[in-house]
């Protein structure tokens, strides 16, 4: 599995399946326990995970780190990546041809990690997750849906993107709530 987990990374590095790695600096491919309960799973690399290829690094990434403080968890116990390995220019949103690209980079990741609790990070990749575990009809705003629990195959709890606790502080609480689910 170790093996397999770098096969993805040299895949990655060497991708040019959207047009993504045109504009990219470093894609980011994801970090943290290979033997982790709990994946996070979010859009895509902004300006600094771009700069360092290590996800949530940068604001939206403090934030995170508050929160699994807040939970107790301990970010080399869990995997955190995207959606999206390459950073989309000006952080604009993932298009659907760039994800049906990516995608089974995520895809065999979740297989080799095989984490029994997937938290997908925001609007895109909840409607990802919810969709590849047959759970369309439960797709809806990540205001209808965050913290929710579903079961099916995996524990699944979509969870508000991090980033909304910079520009919305009262979030903060709803956040921090939401994170709990999680244990
Ligand atoms: N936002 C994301 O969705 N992922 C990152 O890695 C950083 C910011
Ligand atoms: Fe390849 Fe994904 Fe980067 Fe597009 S975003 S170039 S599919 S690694």
């Amino acid at each position: 599995m170790e093996e397999e987990l770098k096969e993805i990374k040299y895949q990655v590095l060497n991708c040019k399946k959207c047009p993504l790695h045109k504009t990219r600096l470093y894609p980011v491919i994801g970090e943290g326990n290979h033997q982790a309960d709990v994946m996070l799973i979010g859009e895509a690399p902004g300006f600094h995970e771009s700069k360092t290829g290590r996800p949530f690094c940068g604001a939206a990434g403090r934030i995170l780190d508050e929160l699994l403080e807040f939970a107790g968890i301990k970010r080399e116990d869990i995997y955190i990546t995207n959606i999206l390995k390459c950073r989309p220019p000006k952080n604009r949103d993932p298009q659907e041809e760039e994800i049906k690209a990516c995608s089974p980079y995520l895809e065999k990741q979740i297989q080799l990690i095989n984490p029994k609790t997937i938290c997908p990070l925001g609007n895109y990749a909840t409607r990802y997750i919810l969709k590849k575990y047959g759970l369309e009809d439960k797709i809806d705003g990540i205001s209808k849906i965050h913290g929710k629990v579903f079961e099916k195959e995996k524990r699944i709890i979509p969870l508000y993107h991090p980033a909304v606790g910079l520009y919305r502080a009262n979030m903060k609480e709803v956040l921090k709530q939401d994170i709990k689910k999680i244990l």
